[in-house]
């Protein structure tokens, strides 16, 4: 039996086992949806963990029951010493996972087999190379798609995520699906959400339905099959017959998985979020610096966790005009 008292449970009997730290909120492209126009405010480097300190916060998860950390940003590959950082956090007894853009797997790529990741997911929403260099605002579309098939030849599970965004990229999504049939690539759909910055609103985002609409029309019902979705997946996954990966709608809008979310968030600047939306944080950093015991500081943001939404009612126009809450970048997507 686990120890209640030791592991992160909520209200509603949610084990917290999952941990996503953004090791920067800096970010080498600049795509709209998840950088405000106007860029990050640049703050002093002592508002955020070292290397260290962030080994030492993950440790403390660990001794509290949790199995997985995923690294994520801003762009976690520009963090100064990544490299011994992941080296570092492969020795902990969790499963190490990575989310990243891409520009830089081609330096990493055996560090990351070092440090024992296996599962890699990159942000691709476009395979069109001139819509993507506008999505993005910078111009690394090749060298992002030849480290993602570097990545497919080095036998990592690939997923690659798509924000799907009204006139923008939902004309690619059977394109997006062929992939499959080439590679061992698992698409994930993401339904846009609003965050600081992004002039969300609700016409904007293609909806899970909308999504498998395109899909069936294209390929036909016969031809997508439900794959069997694990219990703490955030996406609803299919296949297409004879396809080598599948695909997979994350329907944070319209369809959100809170009954069973596991995971919890740590910001660059060491503040625990209990949810993407959760509109109050708490500072780790600092009382790890003052030497106080984090692990309460842990289970009372945890107590504090909503049933759905960090609780919001409904990710809508309302939500998005009233909502405070930080860019995806400075959060850690
Ligand atoms: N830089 C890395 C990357 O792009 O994969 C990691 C950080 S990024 C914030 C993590 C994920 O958040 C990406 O897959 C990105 O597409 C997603 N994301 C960012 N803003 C979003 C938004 N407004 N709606 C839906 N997904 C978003
Ligand atoms: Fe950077 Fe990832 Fe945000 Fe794009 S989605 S700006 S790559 S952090």
């Amino acid at each position: 039996m686990p120890n209640k008292k030791q592991h992160i449970v909520d209200t509603f009997g949610r084990v917290h086992d999952y941990l996503r730290i953004s090791l920067t909120e800096r970010c080498n492209l600049r795509c709209f949806y998840c950088m405000p126009e106007e860029g990050v405010q640049l703050r002093d480097k002592a508002n955020f963990m070292t290397s260290e300190e962030v080994l030492e916060i993950a440790q403390t998860f660990v001794e509290m029951g949790v199995k997985k950390i995923r690294l994520t940003g801003g762009e976690p590959l520009i963090k100064k010493d990544v490299a011994n950082l992941l080296l570092k956090l492969g020795e902990l007894p969790v499963e190490l996972a990575i989310t990243t853009n891409a520009v830089l797997v081609d330096r990493y790529i055996d560090t990351f087999k070092q440090a024992g990741i296996k599962s890699v997911n990159v942000s691709l929403d476009s395979l069109n190379e001139e819509s993507f260099d506008k999505i993005s605002r910078r111009n690394y579309f090749k060298r992002i798609k030849s480290n993602i098939d570097l990545l497919i030849k080095n036998d990592f599970h690939v997923k690659v995520n798509a924000v799907i965004i009204r006139n923008l990229n939902e004309h690619e999504i059977p394109d997006f699906i062929k992939w499959t049939l080439i590679d061992n690539v698992h698409i994930r759909f993401i339904e846009f959400m609003p965050f600081d910055g992004n002039k969300w609103n609700w016409d904007k985002k293609v909806s899970y339905k909308e999504i498998m609409e395109i899909a069936y029309d294209y390929f036909g019902q016969e031809a997508i099959q439900k794959v069997e979705d694990k219990k703490n997946d955030t996406a609803r996954n299919y296949k297409l017959q004879n396809a080598k990966g599948t695909f997979g709608v994350i329907a944070s809008v319209t369809n959100p998985f809170c009954d069973t979310c596991n995971r919890i968030r740590l910001t660059a600047d060491g503040k625990i979020k209990n949810c993407l939306f959760s509109q109050t944080e708490i500072d780790l950093l600092t009382n790890l610096r003052k030497k106080r015991d984090i692990k309460k500081l842990i289970i009372e943001s945890i107590l504090n966790k909503k049933k759905e939404r960090g609780g919001a009612h409904a990710l809508d126009d309302n939500f998005a005009k009233t909502m405070k809450n930080r860019s995806m970048t400075t959060i850690g997507g």
